[in-house]
């Protein structure tokens, strides 16, 4: 292991990784050149050498709310651009989609380990203080309780315990709402400070002398920030686009939809497909993908794996719903890095209702899509497009794999 690492500067460190079998060729490579936006890597994240390139490709427009967004999309698969644009063009002929966005709420638990016997009164007591609590947390961000955010709910819980431990867990959960931020560090630091000071206070208790910290961080599972995105397109406004009868088309769709509502497998695939969109487009703004895709995962598998998007037919139009949590921010994060905020400006997206609109609008469009290709030419036959113009050249540069 190399020591030391993180203190060296940014060339430093590509030249420490300079051997015999990975040279300066290498390295631009693995990283790219480095420039201004390498120094501005090297805050967001440690050891850093480079940028990962991913291929940015654009949704041409997208009618969300009434309003037409250009949205940059950052994938390594095939198909997904073009396939998000074939249908957003027929969803913007119908007048495009429709959104409602919760106001988001995230929620820490505070884990605390105590003798079994001593955990209801401690349960107990946190509840009769948890105006005490919320102050705590609520001291913790002026800025986002001047703007009318903040914690606003606290609960407490005892967990089930293994039978032969003497100690269980007691879980106070805080609710927050984050207004634009996506959240986590804000609602982490007031977790951390809550039980900081809740073990002050009941360890003075003689009858919590058992009382021990346990953890304090957010759940990903995120109920409190739930989004929908809607569409309805009528047979006639089908016709014009996907080249057969506007109701044969809308038929082979709502089937299609039917089979991920009756087969968990082909669910998973379908919510797959949905996260293809959101995930390339929250990427280009800089959002965590990894909070974003866990808790839609978890939404999707609450009461079995249930599809995030169905359609149906509905008096002569093809409707389209998607239902999940987006977790995101338009504040806070990476947001200030100026690739993120490009991104931003060419979509015309200036609040956090505007950023989720337009992810849970991509990830309509995304399944509409999918399921396009898949209810007729198959999904192969846009994919191997691509894969063949690749592989050729490789071939013809002859590169090794
Ligand atoms: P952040 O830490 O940048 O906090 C946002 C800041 O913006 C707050 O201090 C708040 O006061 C301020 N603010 C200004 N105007 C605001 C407004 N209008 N609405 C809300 N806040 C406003 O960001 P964050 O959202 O707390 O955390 C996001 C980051 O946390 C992500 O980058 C993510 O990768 C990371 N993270 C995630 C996890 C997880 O998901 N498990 C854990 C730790 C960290």
């Amino acid at each position: 292991m190399i020591s030391g690492f993180h203190r060296l500067s940014i060339e430093a460190r590509r030249r420490l990784l300079n051997r015999d079998d990975f040279g300066e060729s290498d390295m631009i490579s693995l990283g790219g050149e480095v420039c201004e936006e390498t120094a501005q890597l090297d805050l967001m994240s440690e050891n850093v050498v480079g940028a990962l390139r991913l291929p940015m490709g654009i949704l041409t427009g997208l009618v969300v709310n009434g309003v037409e967004h250009i949205v940059p999309m950052a994938t390594e698969e095939p198909s997904v651009v073009a396939a998000v644009n074939r249908t957003a063009r027929l969803m913007n002929a119908a007048g495009g989609i429709k959104t409602e966005v919760m106001e988001p709420v995230t929620t820490a638990q505070i884990m605390l380990v105590i003798d079994r016997k001593d955990a209801q009164p401690l349960c107990n007591c946190i509840l009769a203080d948890s105006g005490e609590w919320l102050d705590v947390a609520n001291r913790c961000d002026d800025t986002l309780i001047s703007l009318g955010g903040g914690a606003f709910d606290l609960d407490a819980a005892i967990l089930p315990s293994d039978s032969e431990w003497a100690e269980t867990f007691v879980v106070a959960r805080i609710h927050v709402h984050t207004l634009d931020a996506m959240g986590a560090n804000i609602v982490n630091t007031m977790a951390e400070a809550v039980m900081r000071e809740m073990i002050k206070k009941y360890r003075a208790d003689a009858a919590f002398a058992s009382l021990e910290p346990g953890m304090a961080i957010l759940t990903n599972a995120s109920p409190g920030r739930m989004v929908s995105a809607s569409v309805r397109m009528d047979f006639d406004c089908l016709a014009t686009v996907c080249g057969m009868d506007g109701e044969s088309f809308a038929r082979r769709i709502a089937r299609s939809s039917a089979f991920a509502s009756r087969s968990a497998e082909r669910a998973i695939t379908h919510n797959k497909g949905i996260l293809n969109g959101i995930i390339a487009a929250a990427l280009a703004f800089g959002q965590d993908t990894r909070a974003l895709g866990i808790a839609a995962m978890d939404y999707a598998s609450r009461d079995g794996h249930k599809p995030l998007a169905c359609w149906t037919i509905d008096n002569g139009a093809l409707c389209g719903t998607l239902r999940l949590p987006i977790v995101a921010g338009f504040v806070g994060g990476s947001k200030s890095c100026p690739q993120y905020r490009a991104a931003y400006k060419l979509a015309g997206i200036d609040s956090y209702n505007g950023l989720c609109s337009v992810l849970a609008g991509v990830g309509l469009a995304q399944n509409l899509g999918a399921l396009w290709a898949l209810s007729t030419e198959g999904i192969q036959a846009g994919h191997m497009k691509l894969h063949r113009r690749k592989a050729e050249e490789d071939h013809s540069a002859q590169k090794p794999l």
